[in-house]
């Protein structure tokens, strides 16, 4: 830091010394020169004293000694007594001494007898009296060898005649060693006069100085600390915005991540990662907003409702998944890629308006599923309906082509399944006929449009009624007799089945009931149930009620149910204990062509299994179906299922299925689904 009290005591005692010599020196110099003027004025003074007495003489002394080689020494009385006059007017006083110069510099008379004859012509003093001024000079002299010095004022006065005319000058020396030791004194008293004011002025200043420089010092220092504590703040301050910043860019990768997971599981599908329903639709309506020709081709799994009842939803995510890539590696040509929800898939071909070119693609779909798909070890048949639809030939916005390419599959669908469609305008009428169709069903059981017919069950060794199984028609005014597989799985998809369920139950029950009444003792009723009744809450305790309603004997009832029905229930033995315990029969219906395992049918709660007819009616036709009705039958044996053959038509079916020990058979041979009448007329005189 600078140190302000260490210059400032060195430049002001500087100063201050300084200002004491000069204010010496400049007193001395005042001084000496008022001593000067007053002795010189004394000199002036008594050169006109000696004028007043000695103003002739004098003149003629000088006059008198011009032109002469060398003045005559001592013996010129006049000038003695010159001398003497001179002498005596300047005795006691300071005069030290007195001499007069001729015009040419030539000493004509001395107080001093040993200064005449001296030359001044060349003293610039001289020269100047001579011109009429008056000169004076300060010296000092040794008037003897280790004798004390004397100071004394010079002054060369001009000697002027009468006229005014300068012929000589006058040389005075007066003694002025009083003054000069006063003067001397006065310096000395007024030095220490000086140094004690300009000292304690000093020392005034230079505590104030070191007073401030004290405070100053302090300031600083307090500056320091407060500069260290900030400087640690904002280090502190700094560090913490850094972290703060860290963090919060920390946060906001995060939430950009989080955003672009939720951006991407906004147009993904989680399960197969394709694109889902939401981003098609985009897609489409970018593409429908520019004018594109467009193919939409609308993929529904045909079995996948059957895998998912059966094995779970496990196996069936696993199926989608699988199905999701074969589409991606079969369909690479496609543009776009989605799953619409469930097994509904759909493929989007930009550009395409040919139809045969589209048919293509949509062929190639429908091949994908020709190989079985590889899951856990097992290998998968499935098949796909697709529907077709065109932009902007079918349908000008998504929802138009949506509907119309499902329209499309259903006709595929009901075509028979593994195959495509292209949609016609036609099939909406179709979709139309369908809604007309369940209003309709919605109102035939207020109308009394249902009945049940009876088909028989006989014993295959000899041919005895052991039962009837309802099967449920619908007779319309406007549609006729409508046969089960057109309104059940609408009445299945729109709920309308537990109403219908529960009619066709009452009923069948009622029936039994009635012709027992009458004599007539018909074994066994069975009654199809559908998978969606079972499923639904409260299903045992409705059917506990209609059989207590219609008072029929629990053990003449069956139940048929189909394996897919079954396994999509949880506990399937636990819910149906209750109508076991009662003696109530349950036996599994087109069994075959589901997917049940063998460990699974063991500890299912049936006593019977109903053969489909699509196995009898392969007997005698070599397809293999021989060997998997044979197959069946060791199976029933070793787990102890009585055995139903559906659709016996033929006496040659009947006699296969007796070999192998089938106990039962239904089918055409032995006489077809018919009205309650026409059964009681056909059996009740039966043996
Ligand atoms: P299902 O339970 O397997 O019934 C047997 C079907 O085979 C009946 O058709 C019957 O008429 C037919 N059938 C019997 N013998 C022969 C034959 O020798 N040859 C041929 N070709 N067919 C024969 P239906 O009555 O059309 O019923 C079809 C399906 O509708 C039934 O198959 C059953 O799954 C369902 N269904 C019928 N009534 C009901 C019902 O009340 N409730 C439920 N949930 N489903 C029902
Ligand atoms: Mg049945
Ligand atoms: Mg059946």
């Amino acid at each position: 830091m600078f140190n302000l009290s260490r210059y400032f005591s060195t430049l002001s005692f500087l100063l201050i010394a300084l200002a004491a010599v000069l204010l010496g020196a400049f007193h001395r110099e005042l001084a000496l020169r008022e001593m000067r003027e007053q002795a010189e004025s004394h000199n002036v003074a008594l050169v006109r004293v000696l004028e007043n007495a000695l103003a002739a003489p004098l003149a003629g002394l000088v006059a008198g000694t011009l032109g002469l080689e060398k003045l005559p020494a001592g013996d010129d009385a006049s000038r003695d007594a010159l001398r003497s006059q001179i002498t005596a007017l300047t005795q006691g006083g300071p005069v030290l001494g007195v001499a007069i110069h001729n015009r040419l510099g030539t000493t004509v008379l001395a107080t001093d007898p040993a200064e005449l004859g001296g030359r001044h012509l060349d003293e610039a003093d001289f020269r100047e009296a001579m011109q009429g001024r008056v000169g004076s000079r300060l010296l000092r002299i040794e008037p003897a060898p280790g004798a004390p010095a004397v100071d004394l004022l010079n002054s060369r006065i001009p000697l002027r005649q009468r006229d005014g005319s300068v012929v000589g000058v006058y040389e005075i020396e007066r003694d002025v060693s009083a003054f000069v030791a006063r003067l001397n004194r006065d310096l000395w008293l007024l030095g220490g006069v000086l140094a004690a004011v300009f000292g304690g002025l000093y020392l005034a200043q230079y505590l104030l100085v070191r007073h401030a420089q004290r405070v100053l010092r302090e300031q600083a220092r307090g500056l320091a600390d407060a500069r260290d504590t900030l400087e640690l703040r904002v280090e502190a301050r700094t560090e913490e915005l850094v972290r703060i910043n860290r963090r919060l860019s920390q946060e906001i990768d995060e939430r950009r991540q989080v955003e672009q997971q939720l951006n991407y599981l906004a147009h993904h599908d989680a399960l197969t990662g394709l694109a889902n329903r939401r981003a098609f639709i985009e897609h489409v309506e970018r593409c429908i907003g520019e004018a594109k020709p467009l193919a939409i081709l609308f993929i529904d799994l045909d079995q996948f409702k059957q895998v998912n009842d059966t094995l779970g939803h496990g196996v069936g995510d696993d199926v989608l998944i699988a199905v999701a890539a074969r589409l991606e590696e079969r369909a690479h040509w496609a543009d776009r890629l989605a799953r619409l929800g469930g097994d509904e898939f759909i493929c989007l071909i930009e550009g395409a308006d040919q139809g045969d070119e589209i048919a293509l693609a949509a062929g190639e779909i429908v091949a994908a599923f020709a190989e079985p798909f590889e899951l856990g070890g097992n290998a998968f048949y499935l098949s796909a309906s697709v529907g077709v639809c065109r932009h902007p030939r079918d349908g000008v916005t998504v929802g138009e082509l949506l509907r119309n390419a499902d329209t499309a599959m259903y006709r595929a669908k009901a075509d028979g399944r593994g195959q495509f469609r292209f949609y016609e305008t036609t099939m909406t009428d179709d979709a139309r006929q369908r809604s007309h169709l369940e209003n309709r069903l919605r109102q035939a059981v207020d109308r009394n449009e249902l009945e049940i017919y009876l088909q028989p069950q006989v014993d295959t060794a000899s041919g005895r009624l052991v039962g009837a199984e309802a099967l449920l028609r619908w007779r319309n005014p406007a549609l006729g007799l409508v046969m089960p597989g057109r309104f059940i799985p609408l009445a299945e998809e729109t709920g309308l089945i537990f109403a219908l369920g529960n009619w066709v139950l009452r009923e069948a029950c009622r029936q039994v009931v009635e012709w027992r009444e009458i004599g007539f003792a018909l074994p066994q009723i069975s009654v199809n149930l559908s998978a969606r009744q079972l499923e639904r809450p409260g299903f045992v305790d409705e059917v506990l009620g209609i059989l207590a309603e219609t008072g029929i004997d629990p053990r003449v009832l069956k139940l048929e149910l189909t394996e897919s029905a079954l396994m999509a229930i949880d506990n399937v033995t636990h819910l149906l204990q209750p109508l076991r315990d009662l003696g109530v029969t349950l036996a599994l219906d087109d069994f075959g062509t589901g997917y049940s395992s063998l460990a699974y049918l063991k500890a299912l709660p049936v006593q019977q299994l109903k053969i489909d007819a699509s196995f009898v009616q392969g007997i005698g036709r070599g397809t293999g179906d021989e060997a998997i009705i044979r197959t069946i039958m060791e199976l029933a044996r070793s787990l102890s299922f009585e055995v139903v053959a559906e659709g016996v038509e033929t006496a040659g079916q009947a006699r296969f299925l007796e070999a192998l020990g089938c106990q039962r058979l239904q089918g055409h041979l032995h006489g077809a689904a018919v009205a309650p009448e026409a059964f009681l007329a056909r059996w009740r005189e039966h043996r």
